[in-house]
């Protein structure tokens, strides 16, 4: 087994917490990925890769570093996100300080300890590995907490062969050191229901917007119980929706002339974006037959699709190879409920498998990591790119 620093990892993540890099579209006027992209790349620069960095956007920069092969072997990429989400309620979000043997801060495990154990893996093979024969990518990459314009321009890159296709892919986010096999996606959709404004005294004249949102909001109640009790996938469960955000009404004494309704709709395969948005024009329509002065229209903003490893890929396989060898333990894999960049990796054609330390606090006033999967980390994504790449 080749030695990996893992000393190396948890002072590479204490300086990764200690550069704020929330993301801007979340909180207004926040640092972005500037600093910490600097660092990276010339922390990578100077132990010799070739480093690459991208704008995806204005001040928010990827990093792209490859460490070159001999040649003639498969292509791996590793993808992890530099952007975090706010601080609000954290006592101390960028102390990285150590503490009953975990690392606090934003970022622990969200995902700085994943970033520090790819360079800190990339240390040891250069300082101690076999040549490796294929090339390894590592792409550090802006706003996964918010839009995900940064892997989404590596995926662009990727199909428009402006960088190389990788024969597999690793999306570092936290598994508990298990191989991370697929997530949910989403879809949000936006209902509007049209009434018409009169005084409060004419119910003769008036329609009501927001009663008739109303008959909307009672469907998605039942849809939600039929999702509850339909079939399951096998690995993810079942779909879901919630209302996320309602307005409508002008004042106390008119009828309301609209309502908006934003609303989420949790996805497992094989639901789609157009089966999604198709369901909710069904119910539109259903209460338009039932009452004609029932009026309203349906959208979808913005899809995110789920995702499922190939189980039988070799980038899976090699994964759990690869814990196997580290921990002495058998392999679990496990999925994820909430969305990740891993999708869009998949959508490129690029065989993908999501894995990453253990910790606690994604999100959350208080984050941390387990310094010792840290470690063990690092090795398995040493270990991953010696199988995948020799
Ligand atoms: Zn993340």
């Amino acid at each position: 087994m080749l030695a990996v620093d893992s000393r190396l990892a948890t002072t590479v993540l204490q300086d990764l917490i200690r550069i704020p890099s929330v993301n801007p579209d979340l909180v207004s006027g926040a640092e972005g990925e500037t600093q910490i992209a600097g660092y990276i790349a010339d922390k990578l620069r100077g132990w010799g890769l070739a480093v690459q960095v991208q704008e995806t956007a204005e001040r928010r920069p990827n990093v792209i570093a490859t460490l070159k092969g001999s040649g003639g072997g498969r292509t791996l990429l590793f993808n992890g996100h530099m952007d975090t989400v706010g601080v609000e309620g954290m006592a101390e979000p960028y102390s990285g300080k150590v503490r009953d043997g975990r690392v606090y801060g934003r970022g622990a495990i969200d995902m700085k300890g994943s970033l520090a154990a790819t360079m800190a893996a990339t240390k040891g093979l250069i300082d101690g590995g076999p040549t490796l024969r294929g090339n390894v990518i590592f792409t550090y990459v802006t706003d996964e907490e918010y839009a995900s314009v940064g892997t989404t321009a590596i995926a662009d890159d990727i199909r428009q062969g402006r960088l190389p296709r990788p024969d597999g892919a690793v999306n570092t986010e936290a598994t508990g050191l298990r191989v991370g096999v697929g997530h949910k996606g989403f879809v949000w959709l936006e209902v509007v229901t049209e009434g018409k404004a009169a005084h409060g005294s004419r119910p003769d004249l008036g329609v009501d917007a927001i009663t008739h949102m109303g008959k909307v909001l009672v469907e998605l109640g039942r849809l939600q119980e039929r999702l509850t009790t339909g079939d399951r996938h096998p690995l993810l469960g079942v779909g879901s929706v919630h209302a996320s955000l309602v307005d409508g009404g002008r004042e106390m004494s008119s009828y309301p002339d609209h309502c908006t309704l934003k609303l989420e709709r949790r996805t497992v395969p094989p639901e789609t974006a157009d089966g999604v948005a198709d369901e909710l024009k069904q119910i539109v329509f259903r209460l338009s037959t039932e009452d004609p002065t029932f009026r309203a229209r349906s959208r979808v903003t913005l899809v995110r699709n789920p995702w499922q490893a190939d189980p039988r890929s070799e980038i899976v396989r090699t994964t759990a190879a690869a814990i196997e060898a580290v921990t002495g333990e058998p392999a679990e894999t496990m999925t994820t409920t909430g969305w990740l960049d891993s999708a869009l990796l998949g959508e490129a054609g690029i065989p993908t498998v999501i894995c990453g330390p253990c910790g606690e606090g994604l999100h959350a006033a208080v984050e941390s990591i387990d310094v010792a999967s840290l470690g063990t980390c690092a090795e398995v994504y040493a270990e991953i790119i010696q199988q995948f790449c020799s």
